[in-house]
């Protein structure tokens, strides 16, 4: 589990981020950063909506 502490200054979640904007982080810090998994809810809106949870192993 290594931090992307560059990739983390350049993208806060804002306090009062929307669902969409959660979502997008998460999809952009899964890919860019492995120090947290994307939490249970974030996983299943990403599900309802059809899209499928990168990870930093499936972009090597
Ligand atoms: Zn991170």
């Amino acid at each position: 589990m290594k931090i992307n502490k560059q990739w983390h200054e350049a993208h806060r979640m804002p306090r009062t981020a929307t669902m969409n904007e959660r979502l997008d982080w998460h999809l952009k810090h899964a890919a860019n950063c492995a120090c947290r998994d994307i939490p249970p809810s974030i996983k299943r809106e990403l599900e309802n909506r059809g899209l499928t949870v990168p990870t930093p192993r499936s972009l090597k």
